[in-house]
């Protein structure tokens, strides 16, 4: 009975709405408030009709608004009256599917506080079951193999629910209320452990006993979890850790370490503002964290790094071993260096193999492979440096002023290293997880799957494909592939041009900006490598109006990988063929080497010309003696940064940038060419007088961050955006920043997409939709 002033509102609400536990969230709160009504999943979110007194409605649309749970993420919501119909309670109704065509799929979630309690209640009935889930909880796109999402479109299908938790999925009033992942040991996923010949050699809590075993004695373990294997191994110990990084072949590259809790964390890093709530948000990210010094963590998880890239358990499973193991763990891929994670048990023996000792197996099939997200706090903000489980696939939305004026569906295929593709519908992005390096077949396969996966996920088919301008790279000869068998345009994006407007797009940002792309490399307009670039541009243009001075990489690809190669380069520009050897040690295999690499500078073979700022950080690396060899990329330039850091804190304010002038090209007075062969002479200079390092590399960053500065002033459009792999560097990006909004610019960095080539498939979807926009239009 309905008293007072009655009404009927008919809400829909667009974002991550379905697998969060909204449906219930929404029953409780309706019934709680006497309302009538109905809630239903569609395939384009929820809606929601409810009838009752206006307060009442008023304050349901509120909650709405302002409680969703955790791991929804509300992006639209449109409300309109509707005549009463007098329901006599509220239901929950089938999922329909019909006409609408939006995503509301959710990320996989980290176990919830309640699961946890669950988990080690000796008297609940799912005590120490590694699959235990709800619908705040558990893993979601990893399974889902349909939409809309209900257990038959899921990886769970496979297991028939029993009468126990049939009768919680079925009950409006219990957090497991169509939880479409739910499990319980009668009915769900079981645990074995394999040993390397492939024999079952213990189950359930068997399995688990025997790995705690295993890792405690230094063996290594592939452990099957959400969205693939990790392998792990005891991050206390030295040998263990060595034995890993041989048997991977990755002597280097900073190994992911998961800790039991976040004391656990504090006994090892220091935590900012920020990065505990990321640790223990439904995403559970890698963190990047200031390692404390002295501590039981080994050396080797992150070689010669002041930082580590720290997680907590976000699977049962995870918690039940970190329990048991009581210290801290590598958990990283499972694959070799840059393919996709592993996530089916028979490949894993073949990939793994020689690498894990024995596998921790479950048998709920992972429908895609999905790596950990990576994040790491600026002063600003997060920098996603990795966007994978957790994060996708949540949309990206366009404002309307950029969607009225573009033209789709357009799929955009990323560039080659650290690979993502992407689909433009109208209005939205879906960006895929991070797919890995596009140089394996397993790499190449994993793309072609994300494609299939945007297009069902947003019920559209391509009508263009965008890709970059690099003609070698694999993903441009994909694209043509597609394009060529759908019949439809492709369009070729240079590659720091969809760095910039990934920028602005994640931003919302019209009209034109000043562009800061600075990477490795990226295949320039005129043929030879950019990547130390500022361009003037909007959506549907770029115009290059400064640079760095170029110089030529002997060897090419060998430079990128030799940071003392781009030092004798950058040397050889600065003070020509005598003092170029000058910082080379006689009679090492080195100088002989070196003296090869001078005279292909000299006869400038096999030396293309480029204006890389990676590579410059790379030369500054090298000449500090911080890195001569590269075994993964970004290495050296992480460690510049790493350098510089330590210096931050005591030299603020103090060091002076090294100049860069800005010489005009000719006949084009606005346009500049950033001269870094002063800095470079001063540099030198100051290691031969023995100043400290330290100082030297936060001198370097602040120059760049001031050539910033300069540039934004002479250009003077108040917009300016930060990106490309270099903007990684939190140091730099923080020094950037600040320069930039001291003289009143609006500087904008990335925050849901990475900086670096992760990004790009965003920037090319948006760069096409325009113009394709444009073109359609002048045709009709
Ligand atoms: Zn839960
Ligand atoms: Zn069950
Ligand atoms: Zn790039």
């Amino acid at each position: 009975m309905i008293t007072g002033l009655a009404m009927r509102a008919q809400v829909k609400i667009e974002g991550t709405v379905q697998g969060v536990g909204f449906r219930p969230f929404v029953f409780r709160l309706a019934r709680e408030l006497d309302l009538t009504g109905w809630i239903v999943n569609g395939a384009d979110g929820v809606m929601i009709e409810v009838e009752g007194a206006a307060e009442a409605v008023g304050r349901l649309l509120e909650q709405l608004r302002t409680a969703s749970p955790p791991g929804a993420k509300v992006e639209r919501m449109s409300v309109r009256p509707v005549p009463a119909v007098g329901d006599s309670e509220f239901t929950i109704q089938p999922s329909c599917e019909e006409g609408a065509k939006q995503l509301a799929i959710s990320p996989d979630l980290a176990t919830c506080a309640d699961c946890v309690l669950e988990l080690f209640d000796p008297t609940d009935r799912r005590f120490r079951y590694p699959w235990l889930s709800c619908t705040q909880c558990g893993p979601r796109f990893s399974m889902v193999t349909g939409v809309p999402y209900d257990r038959a479109n899921t990886t769970m299908s496979r297991f028939a629910l029993c009468e126990a938790c049939r009768a919680e999925y079925e009950a409006p009033e219990n957090r497991r209320f169509h939880a479409e992942s739910t499990a319980c040991p009668v009915c769900g996923p079981g645990l074995v452990i394999w040993g390397a010949d492939g024999q079952v050699s213990a189950e359930g809590e068997g399995a688990l006993q025997q790995t705690c075993r295993i890792i405690r004695a230094g063996g290594i373990v592939a452990v099957k979890g959400v969205g693939g294997f990790h392998l792990w191994v005891d991050a206390t110990s030295e040998e263990a850790v060595q034995r890993l990084r041989a048997r991977k072949r990755r002597p280097h590259k900073p190994f992911a370490v998961m800790f039991s809790s976040l004391e656990a964390i504090r006994r090892h890093c220091t935590l900012l503002p920020g990065e505990a709530e990321w640790l223990t948000s439904p995403e559970a990210p890698i963190v990047i964290l200031q390692r404390l010094e002295g501590t039981s963590l080994t050396e080797g998880v992150a070689p010669g790094n002041a930082t580590v890239g720290a997680m907590l358990p976000y699977m049962p499973l995870h918690h039940l071993l970190m329990r048991e193991l009581d210290g801290p763990v590598v958990a990283t891929s499972g694959n070799r260096s840059e393919e996709p994670i592993v996530t089916d048990e028979q490949e894993v023996r073949r990939r793994l193999a020689g690498i894990a000792d024995v596998f921790l197996i479950h048998d709920r099939p992972i429908a895609r492979p999905m790596d950990d997200s990576v994040v790491r706090m600026a002063r600003f903000g997060p920098i996603v440096l990795r966007r994978a489980r957790g994060l996708v696939p949540r949309t990206i939305r366009l404002p309307e002023s950029i969607a009225r004026d573009v033209e789709g569906p357009v799929l955009a295929v990323g560039g080659h290293l650290k690979n993502t593709v992407a689909l433009l519908d109208t209005d939205r992005v879906l960006l895929s997880q991070h797919l890995g390096d596009l140089s394996t077949l397993e790499a190449e396969n994993a793309v072609r799957q994300a494609i299939d996966d945007l297009q069902w996920l947003l019920h559209v088919k391509p009508s263009a494909v965008a890709c970059d301008l690099h003609p070698d790279y694999r993903s441009t000869r994909l694209a043509e592939e597609l394009a060529s068998r759908w019949d439809v345009p492709l369009i070729r994006v240079p590659h720091h041009h969809a760095h910039v407007a990934a920028c602005m797009a994640e931003h919302g940002v019209t009209g034109e900006v000043l562009g800061i792309a600075w990477d490795g490399s990226g295949f320039g307009v005129d043929g030879s490598l950019w990547g130390g670039e500022f361009l003037l541009a909007t959506y549907r243009e770029s115009e290059r109006v400064a640079h760095l001075h170029p110089f030529r990489l002997p060897g090419g690809d060998q430079a990128a990988r030799e940071p003392r190669r781009a030092a004798l380069a950058v040397r050889w520009e600065t003070f020509g063929a005598q003092g170029c050897l000058a910082g080379v040690e006689e009679g090492t295999e080195w100088r002989e080497q070196a003296q090869l690499v001078v005279a292909m500078l000299a006869k400038q073979i096999q030396s293309p010309v480029t204006t890389s700022m990676g590579r410059l950080f790379d030369a500054v690396a090298s000449m500090l003696g911080l890195c001569q060899v590269a075994s993964f990329e970004g290495q050296a330039a992480m460690a510049l940064e790493q350098e510089g850091t330590g210096a931050s804190a005591t030299v603020d304010g103090e060091d002076e940038a090294y100049p860069i002038p800005l010489i005009s090209r000719e006949n084009a007075p606005r346009r500049w060419i950033a001269d870094w062969r002063p800095m470079i002479e001063l540099i030198v200079g100051d290691l031969s007088r023995g100043n400290e390092k330290s100082r030297i590399a936060h001198r370097f960053h602040r120059s760049v961050a001031e050539l910033i500065g300069q540039v934004a002033e002479r250009v003077g459009v108040r917009q300016v955006v930060l990106t490309g792999g270099c903007f990684q560097n939190v140091l730099l990006a923080d020094l950037a920043r600040a320069r930039l909004e001291s003289a009143g610019f609006v500087a904008l960095t990335h925050r849901e997409v990475p900086p670096n080539d992760g990004g790009l498939a965003l920037g090319q979807a948006v760069i096409a939709a325009i113009q394709l926009g444009r073109e359609n239009r002048s045709l009709r």
